[in-house]
This record gives structure tokens, sequence and C-alpha cells, in this order.
């Protein structure tokens, strides 16, 4: 490892203080990290997982209670860089066992890294609900009773009544409280840290809430020159960038035009790849714009993609979001076959308020949909309720019985793999879950984004390893796809060959993104035009004062990959096996739309695998050996 220059600001001064907080007792004490460990893990994703790793191999098998739950701002958070505003938080994977991973945007990164506590770190169980108070580098357990049981909207209210509004709060809803797997963490009343249950794990430490207050001193108060040079020369790239415009107006339902046409909509519970475009067309990123207020986003981020979403009459009328994902509209647009707006943002903002993962609730209702469409289930497993396709109160309700664990409510709040055990075998077959998590995304096609969403670590999902890529055919020609990506196919969607690998740049992409609280969007994720681990390490060189490049970062994001892979392999027994789809992805064919007849081949996504396999230098099980630890300056897990 290259030896460090000097720099005004001390390392621990840039990433802030590491904070743990024992909830049994109450008591605090600062973790010490060393700087080697922030320049092999970042910050983020990478130091959380770092510290989960070392905590599981200290403490295995750990009881439930004494499970960490880690919160970190990425590296460059709170710095002038473009799209630095997210927060990582991470625990163990309440579905799977493995790890566990979740990030929000928003405002909260930044107001947390300005009260100078970079790391927060959250084990035990408190006696009593409760909320942290992050404030000029300390840390405070509060009383948190009054909160305890509210929508996350009233908690957000009434903690910002009582510190300001210009403090940031992350919070979780009633479902989180009372134990349904799929709570989440909602940041900034909309944005949502999502995925693996750790806001149901936060309920069960009896943790309401983190509330950041800023007006500390700035870790970031002597940027270099240097640095705010770079800096401005990336915004520029960001800003003339054709994705500017795109997502300042749409946002990611752009997104939505861009699945269907290559059969990747997860249509009526994937029982085909693709809506037709005369019901498509009635919730896409134009049908929207009729409920849509204001747009704005986080500030540090150059396309701020976020809008709000108030519908004004109907059934309906008065429900309002801040934010409507493309997730939203493939979740219970598509693949719940409803093409009513106004429905989508009730929808929406009912799993916001209860603080539940979008994926997971609409993916077990359409589950249960098919189960009863196909007469797998009857009236009497439903509780008298009728779950069907294409209606809009058939899915409110269903979320409501979820969030309140009523009647089947409480068995589909496992979600929809542990839900089929209890409602019997033949509802298994119409499971569509990976690492035992619901699956979002239909995996056929693009082979590239496909794969990586079946890879991903945390359990199924677009953002670990997914490729945009083969969404510009025309833009990644062969050229741009070896220079930018190294795989001459990168653009080519119904292609395998050089998937593997793609998705293996994109797994140390995603690693990087999350440690240094980056925002995919303004990187070479989203389009080859953007910013690329180049400019990445040129950021950290320039913040940290290390002689970092690219190879060396890149090298970070493999070490946080491969690591992540180990404490799947090690504590979840997670391996190949589990990196494949479900059968009916290989079983079935998309039906209509342009690639109609096209379906997942078997020997060819196992040629995809180990492509994948081989790129991270892993065992044919696709587990980390001696040696790749080793290679990754993971040592200390190889024993
Ligand atoms: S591009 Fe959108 S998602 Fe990314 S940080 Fe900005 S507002 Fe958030």
């Amino acid at each position: 490892m290259s030896k460090s220059r000097s720099h005004a600001n001390s390392v621990h001064d840039l990433f802030g203080r590491v904070i743990h907080i024992n909830l049994d007792t109450g008591s605090m004490d600062q973790i010490h990290i060393d700087p080697s460990v922030y320049r092999r893990f970042l910050g983020g994703r990478g130091l959380n997982q770092y510290l989960l790793a070392k905590y599981l191999l200290r403490a295995s098998p750990p009881e439930d209670s004494e499970i960490p739950v880690l919160i970190s701002p990425g590296l460059l958070v709170g710095t002038s860089a473009p799209g630095a505003v997210r927060i990582n938080v991470d625990s163990v994977n309440r579905f799977s066992g493995g790890i566990g991973s979740a990030n929000a945007g928003g405002d909260f990164a930044r107001a947390m890294k300005s009260t100078g506590i970079g790391t927060l770190v959250l084990t035990g169980q408190s006696d009593t609900p409760c909320y942290i108070e992050l404030h000029a580098g300390q840390a405070r357990v509060c009383d948190g009773r009054g909160v305890w049981g509210l929508r996350v909207g009233d908690a957000t209210d009434t903690l910002q009544a009582t510190y300001g509004h210009q403090c940031q709060v992350m919070c979780i809803g009633p479902a989180g409280e009372s134990g349904v797997r799929s709570g989440c963490i909602i940041v900034d009343r909309s944005r949502a840290a999502a995925k693996c249950g750790i806001g149901t794990t936060l309920g069960e430490k009896r943790v309401k809430a983190i509330v950041a207050v800023p007006g500390g001193p700035s870790n970031w108060a002597h940027e270099p020159a240097e640095f705010t040079r770079l800096s401005g020369q990336l915004w520029n790239k960001a800003m003339t960038s054709p994705t500017a415009s795109i997502m300042s107006q749409h946002g990611t339902l752009c997104g939505i035009n861009t699945k269907n046409p290559f059969g990747a909509a997860p249509y009526r519970h994937y029982q085909d790849g693709y809506m037709d475009p005369d019901r498509i067309v009635q919730i896409n990123e134009r049908a929207f714009k009729q409920l849509e207020g204001r747009r704005f986003g986080p500030e540090g981020c150059p396309y701020k993609c976020r809008a709000t979403y108030r519908v004004e009459s109907g059934t309906y009328a008065g429900s309002q979001v801040d934010v409507i994902e493309a997730n939203t509209i493939q979740d219970f647009g598509i693949k719940l076959d409803i093409v009513d707006p106004a429905a989508i943002v009730h929808a929406q903002m009912l799993c916001n308020e209860y603080g539940m993962d979008i994926d997971t609730v609409a993916e077990t209702i359409a589950w249960l949909c098919e189960c009863f469409e196909k007469n797998l289930i009857t009236l009497e497993d439903t509780d008298g309720w009728i779950p069907e396709f294409a209606n809009p109160g058939s899915l409110a309700r269903w979320i409501e019985r979820i969030a309140t664990r009523k009647g089947l409510g409480a068995t589909l709040g496992e979600g929809s793999y542990r839900a089929a055990s209890v409602l019997g075998s033949e509802t298994q077959t119409l499971v569509s879950a990976m690492k035992q998590q619901d699956l979002y995304e239909a995996v056929q096609i693009p082979r590239g984004y496909g794969l990586g969403a079946a890879l991903a670590t945390r359990g199924g999902g677009h953002c670990s390893g997914s490729p945009f890529t083969e969404s510009y055919p025309g833009l990644v020609d062969e050229r741009v796809g070896e220079a930018v990506y190294g795989v001459p196919t990168a653009g080519l969607p119904s292609v395998y060959t050089g998937k593997g690998k793609l998705v293996a740049f994109h797994e140390r992409l995603h690693s990087i993104n999350n440690a240094l609280g980056i925002c995919g969007f303004v990187t070479i994720w989203q389009r080859c035009d953007l910013l690329d681990l180049r400019d990445l390490a040129g950021l950290v060189a320039r913040a940290t004062g290390w002689d970092m490049d690219e190879e060396e970062l890149a090298a970070a994001g493999e070490r946080i990959h491969t690591m992540e892979r180990w404490v799947n392999a090690q504590y979840a027994d997670l391996g190949r096996a589990d990196d494949y789809p479900p059968n009916r992805f290989f079983s079935s064919r998309v039906q209509r739309g342009p690639y109609a007849g096209v379906g997942l081949e078997r020997m060819a996504f196992d040629e995809m695998l180990e492509e994948n396999y081989r790129d991270h230098e892993w065992d044919s099980d696709g587990r980390p050996t001696r040696r790749s630890l080793e290679q990754c300056d993971l040592g200390e897990f190889s024993q």
C-alpha cells in the first residue's frame, strides 16, 4: 500500500467519530478505527460491513438483541463532490441470515456528517422506546415513548417540532415496531433504506428514530483547493451529460420505458415480461405529471430527481408522497396490473407511513394474487377477502393487513418465501425470491441486468451489480463497452458472453459508490459519459491525502464485495445454489413485445455465473477462497 501525503485534516477528522451505543445499558464509547481500515474499506457500506464481519467473527452465533445496526454516511458525504449525499445502514439480513445492507438518499447523510459523528453503531436492546440524538460530536439516548407507535410522518413532525426544521430524521414506522419482516427505515419522510428488514431490527432494539441536529464543526472546513477544482470539473461532467435533463425532468420514472421493450417488466407477477403499450402509457412518467408538484432533491446532488405527488380528487384524494420511483410503478403498477396513478401514489404513501419496503410488500401481494387466480388458495386462506390483480382496493387492503399484522397479513408480513411454507407446497412454485427475500425484478433479459439482480449479496435487486449499459445498445457499442467497462458486449441485451465480467465490474462499482456515499446515477452505472473510477479515485485522493489511483479504488470495491460474500457463505451458508433465479424464469418465455419467445437458458446462465466467479477468483460454488481473501487483504477472515 502506498504512503500517504501530509494533509491539513487528519483522517479521523474527515471521517467523523465512530460512536458505539450499548442500548442494554445506555453506555457509549468511541471506537478507534485504524487509518489503514479507512483506506481499505473507505466508509459507508464498506466500513459498516467490515465492523459487522468483525462482530460476527467475535460473537457467533450472536444473540438477536446483540446484532448491531450500523449507520454511516459515505466517505465523500459533506464534501462538494457531485451526488455525495447518501447514507448506508447495515446489519444482519432478516431474510437470509447473511449480510443486510440498505442505502438511502435525502439530506440526512450530510446532516449526520455535519454533527461530527461519522458512524453510529447500535447494539443491545433498550428497555423502553427511545430515539438517538446526534449533535456536535455527541450522541444521546432520549426517551422515545412520545413517538413510539406513530406513523412516519407524525413521528418526523414531532421530532422536528422539538429540534427545529433544520434537523434531519430517519425513523421506523409501526410495521418495524411490530415485527413485520420487511420493516424499513424512512429517511427525510420519503427515502427508504428499504432492504433486508433492518427497520425491524431497529424496532427490536426499541429505537424509533435517529435525529441529526446540524450545527457542529464541519469536518470539511479545510477542503484543499485541488479537491474543489476537481469537484467543479466533475459537476460540469455530470451537468453536460444528457442524463442531467432526463433525470431532473422525470427522475427514475424514465426507467419504465427502458424495461418493457426488453421483456423485463414483471407483468402480473411475472406471467409475462411485457405490458401492453395502451396500459403502460397510463402509468409512465408523463401520466404521473398530472399529479406532480414541486421537483427537488438534496443539497449536493446535481440532478435533484425527486418530486412531490398529490391526489386532489377521487377515491384517493389527499394521498401524497414526496417521491415516486420507477420501482413504485413496477411494483404497484406493472406487477399488480394497476393503471391508476392515484392508486399507486396511495400505495406508496401507505408503505412509507407504516415504514415497509415497497418491493417486498408488492411482491408478496402479487404472489398472493397469482396463487388465488390459479386456485392454489381459497377465500378460507385469505380471511374472506379476494386478492386480485388490477384491483386498487384489494392492493390497499392487503397493504394495511400486512402493516397491522391482521389475519393472513401477519403471515404475509414474513415475505412470500416464508408465507408459502404456511399456505402450502403448491404456492411455493410461484414464489419469486432470491436468498429468501422477495425479488423485485424480472431477470430474464437483459442478461447482465438479470444476473446482477440474482447475484446481489443482500438478496435480489438491481442496486448491487446490475448494469444499465444494455439499456443503451446504440450508445455502448463494442469500443465503448471495452474502453469504459472492459467488456465489448456490454451494450448487447440478449448476449450472455461477457456479462459475468460486466456484473463483477458493477459489483465493485456499487460497493465503491455506497462506501463513498455517491449516488450511482452520477456515475458510469447510469451512463458511460459520467463519473468513472478515475474520477472517484481522484476525489478520494484529494479529500484524504492518500495517493489513491483507480486500481486501488477498484481493489477496495472488490474487497468489500468479497467480504460480504464471505459473510454470506460463513454465516448463512449461501453459495451457488442461492444465485439461481426461481425456476419460472427458466421454464417460461416472454410472451409479447419485441422479445416474445425469448427466455433464460440454464446452461448459459451457468456460464455467466462461472465467468463472474472467475473474475472474483472465487471457487466454483461462488465462495471466496483463502487465496482470494488474502489477495483482497482480507487475511483476517481466512483463518
Ligand atoms: S440523483 Fe436522485 S436519487 Fe441520486 S442523490 Fe440525486 S435526488 Fe437522490
